[in-house]
């Protein structure tokens, strides 16, 4: 049985950045039906009831052929809004610090240049997907995924991301996919991005 993570503040922590109606659907509705459904998927597969969801998301092109789109687009809905919601704090701390400040800055330059990127790839992701900076070797770069897939998958491992799927943003941003991402960084703790470096 697979569990999405506690929510770690109240609905309305992220105003005004992130509103209450958008986080209390977004976590009890879409991140609760991910989880129902892998759940589910899973109970009829007990050779694989045990794995973590790391590991389903991971490997899921080594499962059997009919729980692959399943893991792929549920467990990795799961394991995606876990990040999501971790990541972000009311009281985030707006800059990075200590090695990943420098892996940032030995890759673009500056904070900014990096968010100016990250920003690019945000918006250019067509249709529902996640940006991403993830840690790539020895280094960090910025990637976007279709639906719920995760870097993990190829190999990397995400830092931190945005869910850029219009239910992440629509109530308050409508189309202004943009300025979401502009405000995302208000909420966006850095503190808790580096706990998984
Ligand atoms: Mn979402």
């Amino acid at each position: 049985m697979i569990n999405k993570m506690k929510l770690p503040y109240a609905y309305d922590a992220l105003e005004p950045h992130i509103d209450a109606q958008t986080v209390e659907i977004h976590y009890e509705k879409h991140h609760q039906t991910y989880a129902d459904n892998l759940n589910k998927a899973l109970e009829s597969h007990p050779d694989h009831k045990d794995k973590s969801l790391e590991e389903l998301v991971k490997g899921y092109k080594e499962l059997p052929s009919e729980l692959q789109t399943v893991v792929r687009n549920n467990g990795g809905g799961v394991y995606n809004h876990d990040i999501y919601w971790a990541i972000m704090s009311p009281d985030a701390r707006k800059e990075p610090e200590g090695k990943l400040k420098e892996a940032i800055e030995k890759k673009w330059g500056s904070l900014d240049e990096f968010k100016a990127e990250f920003k690019k790839k945000a918006l250019g992701q067509f249709g529902s997907g996640w940006a991403w900076l993830v840690k790539d070797g020895d280094g960090v770069d910025i990637v976007s995924t279709p639906n719920q897939d995760n870097p993990i998958t190829d190999g990397k491992e995400p830092l931190l991301g945005i869910d850029v799927w219009e239910h992440a943003y629509y109530l308050k941003y409508q189309n202004k996919r943009a300025d979401y991402v502009d405000s995302w960084w208000e909420v966006l703790d850095w503190a808790k991005v580096e706990e998984r470096m």
